[in-house]
């Protein structure tokens, strides 16, 4: 019987294999021309000071949409657009298109904000990303200050001097660096200070079971303490509870980005956002007024 079972999911495991092939030949043939075709678009997801409350930044995250299929996922693309290269030019279209929609929101008045733009491994091999900041930013009109740039911490693992020159570069023009998915990747701790790091994202997986989990509780507490004694500001990413938020403003993380607050919105859905100046609700700001 177990032997009958090994054959059906091997079956199974072969037939799925090929269907995953032949979805990514066919993703593959379609990015060619989605840019072109304006099938990306990009949503926008707050970060929220947990001091205040107030929204104070966003994130900008790739969706690609196509006609009579629906959104495919950046997780399943993205690696993708590194193999093919492709995602030079998307990723320029994504720095461009966000610099132009905070500029929008700065000249409505909302002028303290800030737009963190992803950036893959592959575009700092394959192009001068200093230059291709500059040029984002003369061709925006924003300042240097409003434009955050996530990197992973493969990026740091990469190569020596190259990436660090680049990183240093970006830092001279002013721009903040974030390091996205903290915790998960194999960086050890004396990167943090071989780079000019600002802003450390701390990883769904460690907030998920906040309340749960003690190991996860006590690792949050020593990144935000270990980020706090290197002059880096904490974001916590994924916090979908009251408990989770609770947690963080006692261990003193300084911003949140989750579902508890907003999920990723189309630019719309987040001028209204800001037109309403929506932040934590006073009740949610309230919990631990001793440690505000
Ligand atoms: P990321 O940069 O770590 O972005 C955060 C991801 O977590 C987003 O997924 C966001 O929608 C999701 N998220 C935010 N809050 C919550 C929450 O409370 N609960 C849960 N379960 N998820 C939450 P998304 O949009 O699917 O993006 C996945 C990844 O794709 C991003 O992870 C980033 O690594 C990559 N990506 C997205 N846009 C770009 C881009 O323009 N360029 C590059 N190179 N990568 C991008
Ligand atoms: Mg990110
Ligand atoms: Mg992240
Ligand atoms: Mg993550």
């Amino acid at each position: 019987m177990a032997k009958g079972r090994g054959r059906n999911c091997a079956e199974f495991y072969t037939h799925k294999m090929g269907v995953d092939a032949e979805r990514h030949m066919a993703l593959e043939t379609a990015m060619r021309t989605a840019l072109d075709n304006g099938e990306f678009e990009l949503d926008y997801q707050p970060k929220v000071a947990l001091r205040g409350g107030q929204v104070f930044g966003m994130e900008a995250l790739l969706r690609w949409r196509r006609p009579g299929l629906g959104v495919v996922s950046p997780a399943e693309f993205i690696p993708l657009a590194e193999e093919t290269g492709a995602i030079v030019a998307i990723g320029e279209w994504v720095l461009r298109t966000a610099c132009r929609q905070l500029r929008h929101w700065h000249d409505m008045g909302h002028t303290q904000l800030t737009m963190a733009v992803n950036l893959s491994p592959r575009q700092f091999v394959r192009q001068d990303v200093p230059a291709l900041i500059r040029a984002t930013l003369a061709d925006s009109g924003l300042p240097a200050k409003a434009l955050e740039l996530e990197l992973t911490e493969s990026i740091l693992m990469s190569d020596g001097t190259g990436v660090r020159d680049a990183l240093l570069q970006l830092k001279a023009i002013g721009v903040t660096l974030a390091l996205d998915d903290f915790g998960t990747g194999y960086s050890s701790l004396s990167y943090l200070k071989r780079f000019p790091i600002d802003v450390l994202k701390i990883d769904r997986s460690f907030i998920q079971d906040l309340a749960a989990d003690a190991e996860d509780a006590s690792l949050t507490r020593t990144i935000v303490l270990m980020a706090q004694s290197l002059h880096m500001k904490t974001v916590a990413e994924g916090v979908e509870t009251l408990a989770q938020l609770s947690f963080l403003r006692r261990c003193k993380c300084d911003a949140i980005q989750g579902y508890f607050f907003s999920k990723p919105l189309n630019a719309d859905a987040m001028t209204s956002l800001l037109r309403d100046r929506r932040c934590l609700p006073a009740v949610v700001n309230a919990v631990n007024p001793r440690q505000t």
